[in-house]
């Protein structure tokens, strides 16, 4: 299917990926008509003209048939979400996310919607496969038997079958994407849902400003993981949307690093040697954790690349930036 021309709403659009998404598509032709969120739109990380940027609770059913009203593609990333410091407490407001996802299901259905893309989470996969810091990398069969992250993770695994049975049984056209850990400019880097690499950008900006050379790492810093830059995640999204992929596929980056080679490559950008202090009780997620990308190889012969040095550069700017506007304020 060819997006160009295709009228759009995207859900979550005041968010980090969302907002992303929204530009990416309307540079790619695709007809976004529609753009919503639930923060104020004051809040919204990026917020496109020529749109209709609504401000409506997903939660709720009636505001999703207003969103999905008119349009043959629907993007669902609406959802309450954060690092391992926010679901790992707050796995109830995470589970909760499957309103949102019921109710866009059943509104596209009932409005004629020809495709529906959900982002899915690599927190779906079995915690008994990421116990070893020398990760296998993730299979797409790994889902199964089911041993996802408790309340997120659930909530996501839960909302994947949906859209494969709304495929099955109503003739809706799903993609599901895992997500692995994406990152990049334009999204929280404060405040308590922030994932690792903001964190991390801002811990070694406050510890450069502040002149007190120490950072906190929450667990031992031995933890594995890749991570993606937006521009690979907006990209893999579009491929995705328009392909015959009928399973969830894995969107993520193979590069895989430590947490403490990740505090590595962000002092080299600072250009500082801070003293490592591990807070071992921390919420620190699996492990380890990796995209295996054989199965998006063999579909699209394209896997995200962009190096986590050069998107973490991008990132660790535009934080730095933010710091300094809110210092100013
Ligand atoms: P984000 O928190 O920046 O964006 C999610 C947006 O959804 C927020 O702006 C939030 O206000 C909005 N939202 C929440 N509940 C809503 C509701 N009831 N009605 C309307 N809007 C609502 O997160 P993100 O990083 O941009 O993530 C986007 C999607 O990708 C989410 O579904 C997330 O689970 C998934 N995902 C992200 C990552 C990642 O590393 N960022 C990894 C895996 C999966």
């Amino acid at each position: 299917m060819n997006l160009k021309g295709e009228t759009a709403v995207v859900c979550g659009a005041g968010g980090f990926i969302g907002g992303h998404l929204v530009r990416s598509l309307l540079e790619k032709g695709v007809n976004v008509v529609r753009a919503v969120d639930v923060k104020p739109l004051d809040d919204w990380y990026q917020v496109s003209p020529h749109v209709e940027n609504l401000v409506l609770d997903l939660k709720d059913k009636d505001s999703c048939y207003q969103a999905a009203e008119g349009v043959k593609l629907v993007y669902q990333l609406a959802a309450d979400m954060g690092g391992m410091g926010f679901i790992e407490n707050n796995r109830a407001l995470c589970m909760l996310s499957v309103l949102t996802n019921t109710h866009m299901l059943v509104a596209a259905r009932d409005s004629g919607v020809e495709r529906f893309f959900y982002s899915s989470s690599a927190c779906v996969y079995n915690g008994d496969k990421q116990k070893d810091e020398n990760v296998i990398p993730l299979k797409e069969e790994d889902a199964y038997p089911a041993l996802p992250e408790d309340g997120y993770g659930w909530e996501k695994l839960f909302s994947e079958r949906m859209c494969r049975h709304f495929e099955e049984d109503f003739g809706l056209q799903c993609r599901v994407a895992r997500f692995h850990n994406v990152y990049g400019p334009l999204g929280t880097w404060s405040g308590g849902r922030e994932k690792a690499p903001a964190a991390i950008c801002r811990k070694v900006l406050e510890a450069k400003t502040s002149g007190k050379h120490e950072i906190e790492i929450w667990g031992d810093g031995h933890q594995t993981r890749s991570f993606m830059y937006i521009d690979d995640c907006t990209k893999g999204t579009q491929a995705i949307m328009e392909s015959d992929i009928h399973e969830p596929i894995n969107l993520g980056s193979s590069e895989l690093v430590t947490i403490n080679q990740l505090v590595d490559i962000v002092e080299d950008i600072a250009g500082v040697k801070l003293k490592r202090r591990y807070k071992l009780d921390a919420p620190k997620g699996v492990n380890g954790r990796n995209s295996d990308n054989t199965k998006i190889q063999q579909y699209l012969g394209w896997e995200p690349s962009i190096r986590l040095r050069a998107g973490l550069e991008q990132t660790f700017a535009w934080i730095e930036k933010e710091m300094h506007a809110l210092e100013n304020a």
